[in-house]
């Protein structure tokens, strides 16, 4: 079953419908990408970049440039600096990366292709990158000196009903992917910004609003098709190299070679879904998260939650929303611990069949499928791109009192910015810390700190006031490009396993970028 893209443009929700469930309060805090109203509204901050090195069309030791070199290479389209498509093919999501610009960007339109591509651009020295939704937070799927491989063009995807699997191709934008599942009656859980890609959500674990109940995209991954650095296209799975398996689960994008088709374990799609949301004055905020940490990550699987802290320049606000794979007539009750906090408010509570909340959660309310992708990358979409700069934390005791109070001081510093919790627990807890490459098992919740535009103070501020309630480790897919440790916070006691993996699959460490696992 194909993906949708670029296809029928039939409106997906309308806007009455969305509005009748959902008060005023509720809806101010959807914002597909982030789930929060700094997310949407960031959009006019200005692009910047510490890498702004033109790319260059400058021949190889052949004489031949490295686009010229791709077109013999490949089928499908090869951008260049100065030739039409290349500024639009260059972009990713985040603008602090407007101004790298790769040598070339490669769009294969086969495995095949990518594997040609690598065989190429690696005989003649050059650097590759692999992209599929482009929303690493550190820009690490482009490079001002070395050529973008785009997935974009593998973006199939197929459901068997049978064997309960979905093959999805390595390119494709997690909207298609819970569209075209919907269809088939099948779920895989994931992020809930439409945008982002399949890879690296994949690659670096995958938390959404349903993995409480279905786990981390990772979890459900059973086998991958992926090039490495030798040109040797391999399948992937628990019998074939079942190190390469573990590592992909959580082990990072980019890591060990280009994935080209993803094959996943599916769920039956839950009939019913909703969205709630809780909105507490900001006075009550130290006992909502008390109440909101002693509930989020213990409550029943079929809730998973976010609780949000805004600074909302100088007026903080305290909320959660979240996700209960069920009907909206259990969810006061679920809720009631929350409720209980002093001025407590249920401002949001909708029930809809599942993927229409998809859509409502990825932003994408009186949108079409085409819209629902982000504007300028993908042939209809909408939905913008913005500045940010992000850093993570998890948590895994109960924050003190004096940790409550400093997530409390942090929001009300001066400035944009927010902080993100994402509930853990459930399936995602229920799987070893050692038996995928995502470590992360034993946390109560992930901390998000997101600064809005270019400038990071604000989250640093956040950060530094949360050193002492953390447990050391930060989540891959919140890639920060200016955390020391790194290794051990994305990878904790995983670390030695992913070393000697890359070592057997990437000897040269050919695939390269920042942070990229090296022995
Ligand atoms: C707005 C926004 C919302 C987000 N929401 C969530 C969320 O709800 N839950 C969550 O878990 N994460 C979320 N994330 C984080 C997201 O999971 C990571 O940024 C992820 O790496 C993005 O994947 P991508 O394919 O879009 O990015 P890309 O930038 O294309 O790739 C990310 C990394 O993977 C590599 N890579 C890409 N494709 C391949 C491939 N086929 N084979 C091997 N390596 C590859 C790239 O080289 C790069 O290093 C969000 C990010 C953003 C920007």
């Amino acid at each position: 079953m194909p993906t949708n893209r670029g296809g029928s443009d039939t409106s997906v929700l309308s806007r009455r419908a969305f509005l009748v469930g959902l008060g005023g309060g509720g809806a101010a805090l959807i914002a597909g990408c982030g789930g929060s109203t700094l997310r949407s509204s960031s959009t006019t901050a200005t692009a910047s970049s510490s890498a702004t090195t033109a790319g260059s069309t400058a021949p190889t030791s052949t004489g031949q440039s490295v686009a010229q070199a791709l077109r013999g290479a490949i089928r499908g389209r090869v951008f260049e600096p100065g030739k039409p498509g290349y500024t639009a093919a260059a972009r990713v999501y985040n603008l602090r990366f407007e101004d790298v610009h790769p040598r070339a960007v490669a769009r294969p339109v086969g495995a095949a292709d990518v594997q040609s591509a690598v065989r190429v651009m690696a005989h003649r020295g050059v650097r590759v990158r692999a992209r599929s939704g482009g929303h690493s937070y550190a820009g690490y799927s482009t490079l001002s000196d070395g050529v973008v491989i785009d997935l974009s063009e593998l973006d199939s995807i197929v459901v068997d009903r049978r064997s309960q699997t979905a093959r999805v191709g390595a390119g494709a934008q997690l909207i298609d992917v819970y569209n075209a599942l919907a269809k088939a009656g099948a779920v895989l859980p994931g992020g809930s910004c439409p945008s982002v890609g399949i890879s690296g959500v994949t690659l670096g674990g995958g938390f959404g609003l349903a993995g409480r109940r279905f786990g981390l995209t990772a979890d459900n991954l059973v086998s991958a098709n992926i090039v490495t650095a030798d040109g040797r296209l391999q399948t992937v799975n628990a019998q074939t190299d079942s190190d390469l398996l573990w590592a992909l689960k959580g082990g990072g994008g980019g890591n060990f070679g280009i994935v080209t088709e993803f094959t996943f374990n599916v769920h039956p799609l839950p009939p019913r879904a909703t969205f709630f949301n809780v909105t507490w004055p900001w006075s009550s905020a130290t006992e909502a998260i008390a109440a909101w940490q002693s509930w989020a990550p213990h409550t029943t699987d079929k809730i998973t939650s976010i609780l949000h802290l805004d600074s909302n320049n100088g007026a903080p606000t305290v909320s959660t929303a979240g996700q209960y794979l069920g009907s909206s007539a259990a969810v006061s009750g679920l809720l009631a611990p929350l409720l209980a906090v002093p001025g407590a408010a249920l401002t949001g509570r909708v029930e809809m069949p599942y993927l229409q909340l998809q859509l409502l959660l990825a932003g994408c309310v009186g949108k079409t499928f085409a819209a629902c992708h982000t504007v300028g990358v993908f042939p209809g979409g909408m939905l913008p791109r913005e500045a940010f700069n992000a850093k993570s934390d998890y948590v895994a005791k109960p924050l003190p009192s004096a940790g409550r109070a400093a997530m409390v001081a942090a929001t009300e510093t001066p400035g944009l910015g927010a902080l993100l919790c994402d509930s853990y627990g459930g399936a995602v807890n229920r799987v070893a810390p050692t038996a995928t490459a995502f470590a992360h098992r034993e946390q109560l919740f992930c901390i998000q700190y997101y600064g809005q535009g270019s400038s990071a103070s604000w989250i640093d501020q956040a950060w530094t006031k949360m050193r002492p309630y953390v447990s050391g480790q930060a989540y891959q897919n919140y890639i920060d490009p200016t955390l020391k440790g790194w290794q051990q916070a994305y990878y904790a006691e995983n670390l030695p396993r992913l070393e000697a993996t890359r070592q057997r699959v990437d000897p040269d460490h050919y695939f390269s970028f920042p942070q990229a696992i090296d022995s």
